[in-house]
């Protein structure tokens, strides 16, 4: 996987930047950087790079072996990767967070480096809010797909992995994560999966995938909400609620039904899990002329192509910046963490 490079190197120029996060949108904004003489560092909690294209996406859609290729081609650049390296503001903990060995605050990044890059990409799931999601039985689509990926790579054993075999599983959602839970359970032996979302099959990005799925003999159910999750120990079925599109938006409807499951997989999207999580009341332009860029899923959850050109694109915005600006004044510690916050609270 080519993330960015060049034939060689321009000469090197006497700024440092630290990417915070491993996956296409650092990495391309790395390459580039690396490329134009910047020394590069990429700061990532994980034990290798790629991000969710590394450790969530299955196997059978993106090999590690494409995406290590890639990082090694950025290695050879000159980027420095510092690998299960969380770096921390005042993010809460979150998913993936046990692969970290070291923690680095963003503002010893901001009083080392001359900007910094924050590619930290959407690691929480979006919950379930319906009755019953706690039962055994019931996944979030990026937990099961994080765990399938670790195993299928060798980090994990597939004792921790659940036993889908003869089973039948229903999987809500119908983005490319709901496709890859699809396709996944069938490798693992699910006997029936039954696919439900709450518009047509026509609203789905993913409807090339969900048709070939459906010619495989996946059932997929439209206009269908999950209204609660049934069963005492375990997960044993889904109510859903029929739903109808009024005006674009989603109406649930009082029609009801029930479908028996043995497990249950939902895939209805991760929230941007940035080191400051003001971010979501933040404008990027305040905080860019801090020094502090943003690329990728952790602005809004979309896809590798698009979080590679933003990459690249922050890259540029950093280059600009750097260029255009004496190298910024190096604060100590204790008032970069107070520039942040006085940067977001004019916002906030
Ligand atoms: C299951 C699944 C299937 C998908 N399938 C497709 C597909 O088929 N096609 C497609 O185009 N897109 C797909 N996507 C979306 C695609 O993976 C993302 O859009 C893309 O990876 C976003 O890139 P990113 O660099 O912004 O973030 P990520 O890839 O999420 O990378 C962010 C990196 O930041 C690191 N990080 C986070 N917080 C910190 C911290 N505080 N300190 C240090 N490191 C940190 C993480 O460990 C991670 O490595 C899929 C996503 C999922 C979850």
């Amino acid at each position: 996987m080519r993330f960015y490079t060049c034939r060689e190197a321009h000469e090197p120029k006497p700024f440092r930047v630290a990417v915070i996060g491993a996956g296409p949108a650092g990495l391309s904004a790395a390459g580039y950087l690396a490329c134009r003489g910047y020394e590069v560092h990429v700061y990532d909690k994980m034990p290798e790079g790629g991000g969710m294209v590394a450790f969530a996406i299955p196997e059978a859609r993106i090999p590690i072996r494409a995406v290590r290729d890639g990082v090694r081609a950025l290695e050879r650049l000159g980027v420095r990767f510092h690998f299960r390296t969380k770096v921390v503001y005042d993010s809460p903990r979150e998913f993936g967070d046990e692969w970290a060995e070291h923690f680095v605050s963003l503002e010893k990044l901001l009083s080392e480096f001359d900007a910094l890059l924050i590619a930290t990409g959407a690691w929480r799931p979006r919950k379930l809010k319906v009755p019953g999601v706690e039962l055994p039985g019931v996944y979030d689509a990026l937990s099961l797909l994080h765990g399938i990926k670790m195993a299928r790579i060798g980090y994990y054993s597939w004792e921790r992995i659940p036993d889908l075999k003869g089973e039948h599983l229903v999987v809500i959602g119908a983005g490319y994560t709901a496709v890859d839970v699809a396709m996944e359970g069938r490798l693992l032996g699910a006997e029936k999966i039954t696919m439900a979302y709450r518009r047509s099959l026509e609203h789905s990005y993913a409807r090339a995938e969900i048709r070939k799925l459906i010619a495989e003999g996946v059932e997929f159910i439209e206009h269908a909400t999950p209204v609660r999750i049934l069963g005492e120990e375990k997960v044993e079925g889904v109510e859903f609620a029929k739903t109808k599109i009024v005006g674009g938006s989603v109406v649930t409807t009082d029609e009801r039904f029930v479908l028996d499951a043995d497990a249950v997989v939902y895939a209805i999207g991760q929230l941007p899990t940035s080191p400051i999580k003001e971010i979501v009341c933040a404008s990027e332009r305040v905080l860019e002329e801090a020094g502090i860029f943003f690329a990728g899923d952790v602005i809004t959850p979309r896809n590798i192509g698009t979080a590679m050109r933003e990459g690249r694109a922050a890259a540029e915005r950093i280059e600009e910046w750097l260029l255009r600006k004496a190298p910024r004044r190096v604060f100590p510690v204790a008032m970069t963490g107070r520039l942040i916050a006085g940067v977001l609270s004019g916002k906030c």
